[in-house]
């Protein structure tokens, strides 16, 4: 029976929709990178809903920058 791989990146907690939480997160982080405009999910220009190294699960999301955030 095939293993499944481990879901790549890290799962920082933070629900979709909780944008204080998001915001925070980035403005701690100096892996932010922002995301193409078309691509943002939040209306806060710094928040891990628009950065270019999240990547969507059905209720959250995963960080995949190259240096894991702290
Ligand atoms: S690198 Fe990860 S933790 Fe940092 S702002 Fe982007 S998604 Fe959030």
């Amino acid at each position: 029976m095939p293993r499944s791989d481990p879901a790549p990146g890290l799962d920082l907690g933070i629900p979709r929709g909780d944008h204080a939480a998001a915001t925070a997160q980035a403005a701690r982080c100096p892996g932010f990178t922002p995301d193409d405009e078309d691509e943002w999910a939040a209306d806060e220009a710094r928040s891990c809903f628009n950065c270019r190294w999240r990547r969507w699960t059905p209720a959250s999301f995963r960080c995949l920058a190259p240096t894991p955030p702290t």
